[in-house]
């Protein structure tokens, strides 16, 4: 099947993944998607399961001297913008101009997205203004499913046995969950859910939750001189005493940072949540302590009052792992030349599935998808960037 058909496919499928519920997989519609990739892969001649927590696993034989390279992306789509009725358009022979979505008055505007300007001549693929396009992730699934055709075209001595795993509830950080390592088989893998094919990215953030607990005392206001201590204004002090210019909206690249996510409070009692950030885990253990100073300077001023730190680790920077295994961007250079991409390396201002893939046991670095403006109506894909990807997992899978 072409690459265009099935991606077309697959964003047909309502897949949107859900935060509130308790069941795994998160939505049962995801196991439309995943049933349909498992006739697809057996018409092909590939055995595939689908475990009960809605993973699915395949493995195709090459040369049993070589490694088994592993590839996944996840079939669920993101919860900003609905997932329902998606209708693409197809835009061939793209000329430049600002693209109009379907009746919904909105535009794709070249000034806004610049990465348009680079797509003359391009074919697209958009959403009709109504909803998310989801080529997060199913660019990813018709790239591995169309490299996979391709593959079974190649001799056997010549290619690396390939393991395929299609995971649901990647947008609500539960797609690594159950994840198992051995059944999977690969040595490496890669995750192909980024965006521009250019950027190969072995680094996401190193990251760790803070919960901000302040106690006060209160008093009826008008008898209050000297006696109140107001948990809310204790909380306003310790968040002015740490570091202002830490924060998501005046950071970029590798510069990490603090985010306040939610405050609540009264007189009695405030909390605030935080989430820190930095790719480099010294930074971050820093963060921890301006976290301890702005605690005890604020404890100064409030002596009455208590302030309770609590810190959690939530995940950690892949390359500590993909370090320790130089074949896996050995490979991935490798095909990159032999395609003519001129790759970067970007490190990942968040977590991807990736990364716990490789601290469960499979090192397993990011690549791109060819498609922009995740989550939203804007998302579009563009399909010879598409198609790169097809030849690049081609290349890092034969061995010539
Ligand atoms: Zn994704």
């Amino acid at each position: 099947m072409e690459l265009l058909e099935r991606f077309i496919n697959y964003v047909k499928i309502d897949t949107q993944s859900d935060e509130e519920s308790v069941t795994t997989p998160s939505t049962m519609k995801q196991y439309d998607l995943l049933n349909l990739l498992k006739k697809e892969l057996e018409e092909l001649g590939v055995k595939a399961e689908i475990d009960q927590y809605g993973r699915l696993y395949a493995k195709v034989n090459g040369n049993p001297k070589l490694d088994t390279i592993g590839f996944c992306s996840h079939v669920d789509t993101a919860l900003e913008c609905s997932g329902k009725n998606v209708n693409p358009q197809v835009i061939r022979n793209y000329d430049l101009k600002d693209i109009s979505l379907g009746k919904s008055g909105l535009y794709l505007s070249i000034k806004e997205f610049n990465k348009l300007k680079e797509l003359k001549g391009k074919t697209l693929i958009t959403t009709d203004g109504t909803t998310l396009l989801g080529a997060d992730d199913k660019a990813g699934v018709a790239i591995i499913m169309t490299a996979l055709e391709k593959y079974l075209t190649l001799d056997e001595n010549q290619r690396h046995p390939m393991a395929i795993l299609f995971t649901p509830d990647e947008e609500i950080g539960r797609g690594p969950e159950h994840f198992d390592p051995v059944k999977y088989g690969a040595k490496y893998a890669y995750t192909i859910d980024g965006a521009d094919p250019k950027y190969i990215s072995i680094e996401n953030f190193n990251a760790k939750s803070a919960l901000v607990e302040v106690k006060g005392k209160a008093i009826h206001p008008g008898d209050a001189k000297n006696k109140m201590v107001n948990a809310i204004t204790v909380l306003n002090e310790f968040i002015n005493n740490l570091p202002k210019d830490m924060v998501p909206e005046k950071t970029e690249l590798r510069e990490g940072f603090n985010h306040i996510t939610s405050i609540s409070g009264s007189v009695e009692e405030a909390k605030a949540t935080y989430i820190l950030r930095n790719h480099d885990m010294d930074i971050l253990n820093k963060q921890v302590e301006d976290f301890e100073t702005a605690k005890e300077k604020t404890m100064q001023k409030f002596p009455q009052s208590s302030i309770t730190l609590t810190f959690k680790d939530q995940y950690r920077n892949m390359k500590e792992v993909i370090d320790k295994c130089p074949e896996v961007t050995r490979k991935a250079e490798e095909a990159y030349k032999k395609v003519g991409i001129n790759f970067e390396y970007e490190p990942t201002r968040g977590g991807t599935d990736g990364a716990t893939f490789s601290f469960l046991g499979t090192p397993c670095p990011n690549l791109g998808t060819g498609s922009y403006n995740h989550h939203g109506k804007f998302e579009f894909a563009c399909l010879e960037e598409m198609e790169q990807m097809v030849d690049l997992i081609i290349a890092i899978i034969r061995e010539d």
